[in-house]
């Protein structure tokens, strides 16, 4: 399945590797925006640029055949710049520019957030081994950190089960997602999210692929499962509402670039229907 933004099979994306034929550098600014162009592209400068003269470039990796920095320009002054939110770039872009602006953004956060040991407070600096922070005091090392959660689309023969969240816009409705707790299973977070927001019971989720998804740190591990039992039952509060949705009356749904849309398309083209609606 390939149906959403992300480093599918046949991508080549080196983490943390230096291997590219070009070199591009993302730009971040204050409160997690990125610099962009004047057509709403992020927008990548030279190595050798020198707005970003003395700015530490940190190592992103390598898409495809290009070599991906960023530099912290949050501190600049003047009007070098035009910055952005990040989800409009992100989501808007292509698979590739999706990967490097995904990863240089929580390499960002890494930094900004790791600046200082979690356990005892002191300096953290590079670690000389891998690409963790490492303490000069008590050798704690840290890395970036990632969130599993769990996306799930329940179905009940052709219908969808669709859920709306008060932090929803325009009225869209979206599979349904939860953290994955400490000591607990990807296939046991399903079961237990889904009966606590919708109250009701799923035969064994069927996994089918995962997307890096910057925010915040998430890893987004698809399944689709089919209802077991039970009547739909939301809280009010975390689920405003929801759904069994026929294919021939679907909502407004998620963005094409999310793996919660792709899991509805391609459940929707199993199915023999046309997948109608565009992003909301
Ligand atoms: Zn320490």
């Amino acid at each position: 399945m390939t149906g959403w933004l992300g480093d599918h099979a046949g991508m080549r994306w080196s983490p943390g590797l230096d291997e590219g034929l070009s070199q591009a550098v993302i730009v971040g600014g204050p409160d997690r925006t990125l610099a962009a162009d004047r057509e709403g592209h992020a927008l990548c400068v030279a190595r050798d640029d020198a707005r970003i003269h003395g700015l530490d470039q940190h190592l992103v990796g390598t898409v495809q055949h290009c070599t991906y920095w960023v530099v912290d320009a949050s501190e600049a002054t003047g009007d070098d710049w035009e910055w952005s939110p990040p989800r409009p770039l992100i989501v808007g872009a292509s698979s590739d520019t999706f990967i490097a602006l995904s990863a240089a953004l929580q390499w960002l956060d890494f930094l900004r957030e790791h600046r200082f040991c979690g356990a005892c407070g002191h300096v953290m600096r590079p670690s000389l081994s891998d690409r963790g922070r490492q303490c000069g005091q008590c050798g704690l090392i840290s890395y970036p950190r990632v969130s599993p959660s769990i996306i799930i689309l329940i179905t009940r023969g052709d219908e969808l089960l669709l859920a709306r969240s008060p932090r929803f816009v325009n009225g869209m409705y979206s599979t349904l997602a939860g953290f994955v707790e400490a000591g607990e299973s990807a296939e046991h977070a399903c079961h237990r999210e889904i009966f606590e927001e919708v109250g009701i019971r799923i035969h064994p989720p069927t996994y089918l692929g995962s997307q890096s998804w910057p925010f915040k740190h998430s890893l987004m591990l698809g399944y689709r499962a089919e209802w077991l039992s039970g009547e739909i039952k939301v809280d009010g509060v975390e689920i405003l509402d929801a759904q069994w949705f026929h294919p021939t009356r679907l909502p407004p749904l998620p963005q094409h670039a999310s793996i919660s849309r792709g899991l509805i398309d391609h459940f929707l083209l199993e199915r023999g229907y046309p997948m109608t609606r565009d992003s909301a």
